[in-house]
């Protein structure tokens, strides 16, 4: 009976899914939000290696839209984001020059992953479960994770996930594959980095470019972290996709190589060192429609995320709360 099942299915607990969630549910929806990772966030995300902190995913975020500046001012209110009053600079043909932006830069405190966190509370979020197939039902759609099992039919569903997979899982909507088979997105290695003591640099964050390094930041200078002195260094797209598949130990190495060439000095040995590698980290934006967020009203199936918007956690955000007033209206 439709009263006993959820109304809607989102698949990923991202900000773009979390968001959707939220906004389905002031609009009275019921909400169940599947994510295959072990806790929310997606690309949100921090990793602990104690004393160390390292956010290694989305480095901060801006705001242009009026309705994630008073969305920020919320969570500002809740004490789970602040300012990053951080030096950022560019590295521009080996010189260094003050970031010319004015633009503020707001992180999730303590630590990204606490924005996400906090969006999903009194939400249904059911993580370590991987979507595997969709079955399109005379009306709605069943869902089952890898093993075949079960989890739930419901009228509606909503997908942030790579458009890559879900070109796979929703092989059902040519309108909306055709799309996504469009989109392309960049890799990202992320390499996490901890020292014994605070480096000898004078800057908290900086734009590379490089070959190989986009961006290093001193994860310890934004706000409410720990004093470990923690960097996180992430190699430029082109460096990450031609060299995608070596080890991660490989590419901190060589990753740190770049970080002391830039720096322009030798740099004492981290203690504490690894890598993680974003697959799917930063979408193109689109050269198509700009829609925030995809509908295929027939099927009951919308797409939201930053792949419909472009790399940003804003826009993610912006998506998936458009994503949810589109379903609901549909
Ligand atoms: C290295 C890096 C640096 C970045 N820096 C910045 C920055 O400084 N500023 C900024 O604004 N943005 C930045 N971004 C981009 C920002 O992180 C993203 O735009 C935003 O987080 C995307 O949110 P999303 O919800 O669309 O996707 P995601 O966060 O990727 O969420 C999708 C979720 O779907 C889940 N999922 C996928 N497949 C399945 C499945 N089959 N079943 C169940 N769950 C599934 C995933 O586990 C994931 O949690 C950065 C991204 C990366 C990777």
């Amino acid at each position: 009976m439709a009263a006993e099942r959820a109304q809607v299915a989102v698949i990923g607990a991202g900000i773009a899914g979390l968001s959707a969630a939220r906004e389905l549910a002031r609009l009275g929806r019921t909400v169940t939000v599947f994510d295959k990772g072990r806790g929310p966030g997606g690309r949100i995300a921090t990793r602990r290696a104690a004393p160390f902190l390292f956010d290694h995913g989305a480095q901060y975020f801006t705001v242009r839209d009026p309705s994630f500046a008073s969305a920020i001012d919320s969570w500002r209110s809740a004490g789970v984001v602040d300012l990053w009053r951080g030096r950022i600079v560019a590295f521009e043909q080996g010189l260094v020059r003050s970031s010319s932006d004015v633009v503020e830069r707001f992180v999730g405190v303590p630590d990204m992953n606490s924005l996400p966190k906090f969006l999903a509370r009194d939400l249904d979020v059911r993580c370590s479960v991987k979507v595997a197939r969709a079955e399109r039902l005379a009306s709605g759609w069943a869902l089952f994770d890898e093993h075949g099992v079960a989890l739930g039919e419901f009228a509606q569903v909503l997908a942030t996930l790579p458009h890559a997979q879900l070109v796979e899982l929703f092989p059902h909507s040519a309108s909306l594959t055709d799309r996504a088979r469009a989109s392309i997105v960049r890799p990202c290695w992320a390499v996490l980095a901890g020292f014994e003591a605070r480096l000898p640099l004078d800057f908290d964050g900086a734009f590379c470019n490089d070959a190989t390094l986009a961006w290093i930041a001193r994860n310890t200078s934004k706000p409410q972290r720990p004093d470990a002195e923690s960097w996180v260094l992430h190699a430029s797209a082109e460096w990450s996709a031609a060299n995608l598949e070596l080890e991660p130990r490989v590419v901190a190495e060589e990753v740190l190589r770049a970080f002391e060439r830039l720096a322009g000095r030798a740099l004492p040995r981290p203690v504490q060192l690894d890598a993680h590698r974003w697959r799917y980290a930063i979408p193109e934006a689109s050269k198509g429609p700009t829609d925030t967020a995809w509908l295929d009203k027939e099927l009951g199936l919308a797409v939201a995320g930053d792949g419909c918007t472009g790399g940003r956690v804003e826009g993610a955000f912006l998506s998936g709360r458009r994503a949810a007033e589109l379903l609901a209206r549909a």
